[in-house]
């Protein structure tokens, strides 16, 4: 007997199986693997040549163990609800427990319609799936949460977008793949005694001390609070734009999730925005912590009848907690921004330190700095003593000018090599992910690869993956669903 190549232990379909549809991913016609994640498959213990992992990780065949089926959720879309989402083009394989003892969910992405496909084909071209793993990838090195991908197959199938596409299957792997619109599926239907089970469920998979508390929900509302407005924080830190943050795309770990329209920013512009669908900028960049407050209301709202049985008290309960979640989102970033500038934790000097990083965006805005290489030009600031490491990316360097010696007066003797480990110099630059992925739609894998190895390694600077795209590129749009 051949050993598995996944340990699978599927809990969610054990413990909720009512909330999900056995359902077969299609089987790929000619399965072909564009790339594999051997350094992810050895973490998860996963023993498969990449021949195998072609076939398993595609319909063609399925890994024993796997218990195949499309999620229920639910979800608000650009504000407006919708009851009923669920995985159209998504199957959960299970649940691999890894070596370390720690469990992630296996999922197919792409792989075929579902009872929740709606009008849709339940398919993904290979553009989208690789830009999937490589923004993964990116945001797993930044140390930043994030589901990842083990692999992206080629089908075989050609697929209709606006023109033929060849067609692919992501394998992703994440801490759970429940989302906060995972518990609106339930409270729209007033189905309490599942939004109990899936509060158990959450609580026992992701937050286990929460399960001591006097209010098991409550608390895992405030853990959930608090992993989302670090994760929110991070992105902000490194100048990351989700681009969908509707309620489906919130998952309840603290991970990031779905990377569909998502793009780095480059010159620092609150109301930055890449997706084509994103009209009102809803979804910009300075939005992203008003987006958390919100979409963490509606998680509130969905766990009112958790949080006490008598509905005024369950509302005040909420209203009490959403009232703080802007402080708790600031907080995480002054962390994040003092982390960026080193600088030192005396509490004396701290207390300046809210009005120093709001400053710095104040002489960044309207300027054309790049939110990334303004923060490796601090660094190189401080070794040569020289503002003109930084000045000559403003267009208009008067206010940063004033900054600067304001900055100096905070910083360590450490500064550079600090500044140097928490900045990056490589994010996926948008130009260069658009090239790599035209590249790889038609064949040719190596400026894919070259780039997923520069991002992989972002703090080290490597010149031929440093600057943002030249004047000519133009606005960078992404498209979502795709
Ligand atoms: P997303 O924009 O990827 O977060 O997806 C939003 C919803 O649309 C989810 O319920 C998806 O399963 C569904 N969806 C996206 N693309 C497709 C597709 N090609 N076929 C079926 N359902 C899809
Ligand atoms: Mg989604």
């Amino acid at each position: 007997m051949t050993k598995p190549a996944f340990r699978f232990d599927n809990s969610y379909v054990r413990a909720l199986g009512g909330t999900c549809l056995a359902t077969p991913p299609d089987p790929a016609p000619a399965p072909r693997m564009v790339i594999y994640n051997h350094a992810l498959a050895a973490r998860l213990g996963v023993t498969l040549t990449e021949a195998e992992a072609a076939r398993q990780l595609s319909g063609a065949a399925l890994p024993d163990g796997a218990e195949p089926v499309a999620q229920a959720y639910a979800g608000h879309q650009f504000g407006g609800f919708s009851p009923q989402l669920g995985d159209g083009r998504a199957h959960l394989l299970g649940e691999c427990i890894a070596p370390d003892g720690s469990r992630h969910d296996i999922a197919l992405k792409g792989s075929g319609r579902t009872p929740f496909s709606r009008g849709g084909d339940g398919k993904a071209a290979l553009g989208p799936m690789l830009r999937e793993y490589l923004m993964g990838e990116a945001m797993h090195a930044l140390g930043i949460p994030t589901t990842r991908a083990l692999a992206v197959v080629a089908t075989g199938e050609t697929i209709l977008r606006d023109g033929p596409l060849p067609g692919a299957v992501l394998t992703r792997i994440a801490a759970s793949h429940i989302r906060v619109g995972t518990f609106q599926f339930f409270s729209a239907r007033n189905d309490t005694e599942t939004l109990r089970a899936l509060t158990g469920y959450t609580i026992a998979r992701h937050y286990p001390a929460c399960a001591d508390a006097e209010s098991p929900a409550l608390a895992l509302f405030d853990a959930v609070t608090a992993a989302q407005a670090r994760l929110i924080a991070q992105w902000m830190g490194v100048g990351f734009i989700h681009g969908v943050m509707n309620t489906d795309n919130m998952a309840l770990s603290g991970e990031t999730i779905d990377y569909g329209p998502c793009a780095f920013m480059d010159a620092y512009a609150p109301g930055t925005v890449f997706s084509s669908i994103d009209h009102g900028g809803r979804y910009a960049y300075a939005n992203q912590p008003l987006i958390l407050g919100w979409n963490l209301a509606r998680l509130a709202e969905a766990l009112l009848p958790l949080f006490d049985p008598d509905a005024d008290r369950a509302v005040d309960l909420a209203n009490a907690r959403l009232g703080t979640i802007a402080g708790r989102y600031r907080a995480e970033w002054l962390a994040v921004m003092r982390g960026k500038l080193a600088l030192d934790g005396t509490a004396a000097a701290a207390a300046d330190d809210a009005a120093l990083c709001d400053d710095l965006l104040a002489a960044m805005e309207g300027q054309g700095a790049d939110w990334t290489l303004t923060y490796r030009r601090l660094a190189d600031a401080t070794l040569t003593g020289q503002d003109g490491a930084v000045l000559p990316l403003f267009t208009d360097p008067a206010a940063m000018r004033d900054w600067l010696p304001r900055w100096r007066a905070r910083l360590g003797p450490d500064a550079p090599a600090r500044l140097r480990a928490a900045n990056p110099a490589v994010i996926p630059r948008n130009h260069q992910v658009e090239a790599a992925l035209a590249a790889a739609t038609a064949g040719d894998m190596a400026p894919f690869l070259a780039l997923l190895r520069a991002v992989t390694a972002p703090y080290t600077e490597q010149p031929a993956y440093l600057l943002p795209a030249p004047a000519g590129f133009g606005r960078h749009v992404t498209y979502c669903g795709t």
